[in-house]
């Protein structure tokens, strides 16, 4: 197929070149590209322009120096891990990780023989201490899921760096918009994509990016190698989104404050748990990490348990049940039975995940539209 002549016009919106192979003119050529004297791609799972230019807008956001596309977050978090780590070598995480990153530790790498032991990541001296044995990797993230206690990202970094530890910080809940890792010392941010930076519910997708060059290299191969490519119509429809992801953060941001204030004025609601509320444990670090806003996300208690969960929900269709975030819609989720699901009542308990316990994460529709749906919730 021979492409349209464009003469010296170009889109203006970047083309999707849904595509899994391309030609190549003849072996000379061939030798230029692998030896990058020429720019040009062969093989989408090696890569593709998409992602290419995904990874590019992403680097520029995150403040690093490359960026790598990947088919989700997890195989973000997987292809950074397997660059970094090989049997015998020990990861440090924070206690408080996503639940298939810390399968990914617990179950996945341990059968390579990988280790890794798991601490309170906000008690510095806890860090301190486990860090006098000898760790490859450390592993946090910036804000947690769902009570969004926050890590002290820059005094983390300055205690990885003593203890030549590589710092990965796990940025999804933040996004680059509120708070960038590698401006506060951390070697590499991971975000999942599928969440509010492609912003529409529309996509999987993740990211990692650093600071230090010398890894691109190796994490490019180690994602094709493993199969943990992107495909190309995901970054297309992520590279719009982010379009808009400064103005929907905001917005969204701005919605979430307002809604704890609200709610924790609403009978019924025993608890509301968001960052830029000073009744919240971790207010006074958010204020110093956060200073462009505490984010989208959000948990409010109902005092009546499970039932009252249920009534919610039923009455509430406007924010739907569904178990992400990052939506322009308000969405609400319920970590006692999706997240925290296989937890023990006992390690619940210790998090305060109670059965009452429902996390929102905040759209950008107009405030009273959002209020209107969540007052007849609780009614
Ligand atoms: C969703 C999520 C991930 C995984 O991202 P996927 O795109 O679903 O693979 C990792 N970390 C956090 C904090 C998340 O919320």
């Amino acid at each position: 197929m021979t492409p349209p002549r464009l003469g010296s016009t170009v889109p203006l919106v970047p083309p999707l070149y849904q595509s899994s192979v391309y030609t190549i003119p003849d072996l000379n050529a061939l030798d230029r590209i692998y030896s990058n004297e020429e720019p040009g791609f062969i093989y989408a799972r090696d890569a593709h322009p998409n992602a290419h230019e995904l990874a590019a807008t992403l680097t520029r956001l995150e403040a690093g120096s490359w960026g790598l596309v990947c088919g989700s977050g997890m195989a973000a978090l997987t292809a950074s891990l397997l660059a970094l780590v090989r049997s015998g070598d020990r990861i440090l995480a924070s206690r408080w990780l996503y639940g298939r990153s810390n399968q990914l530790l617990k179950q996945e790498l341990a059968r390579f023989g990988v280790q890794s032991a798991f601490v309170d990541a906000d008690d510095l001296d806890q860090v301190r201490s486990a860090l006098q044995t000898p760790t490859r990797v450390m592993l946090i993230e910036t804000m947690s899921n769902p009570l969004c206690r926050l890590i002290d990202i820059e005094a983390v970094a300055r205690l990885c760096e003593q203890s030549d530890t590589y710092l990965i910080v796990d940025n999804t809940f933040a996004t680059p918009v509120l708070v960038k890792p590698l401006e506060l010392g951390a070697d590499l941010v991971v975000e999942s994509l599928t969440k509010m930076m492609g912003g529409h519910g529309d996509v999987t997708l993740g990211v990692a990016c650093g600071r230090d060059g010398d890894l691109l290299p190796q994490i490019t191969q180690i994602m094709s190698i493993w199969g943990l490519a992107s495909n190309p119509f995901d970054c297309w429809l992520t590279l719009r989104g982010l379009c808009t992801l400064e103005l929907r953060m905001q917005a969204a941001t701005t919605n979430a404050a307002a809604l704890a204030d609200w709610l924790a004025t609403q009978p019924g609601v025993s608890r509301v748990v968001y960052p830029g509320r000073p009744d919240h444990p971790d207010h006074e670090l958010a204020r110093r990490l956060l200073p462009r806003g505490y984010g989208n996300m959000l948990c409010f208690e109902l005092a009546g348990g499970r039932d009252a969960v249920n009534r919610f929900m039923r009455q509430a269709r406007g924010v739907p049940f569904s178990p992400s975030l990052g939506s322009t819609q308000t969405t609400v989720s319920y970590p006692a039975g999706t997240s925290h699901r296989y937890d023990s009542p006992a390690e619940r308990k210790r998090q305060t995940i109670t059965d009452g316990l429902i996390r929102l994460s905040v759209g950008v529709e107009d405030l009273s539209t959002i209020q209107a749906e969540m007052a007849r919730g609780l009614s």
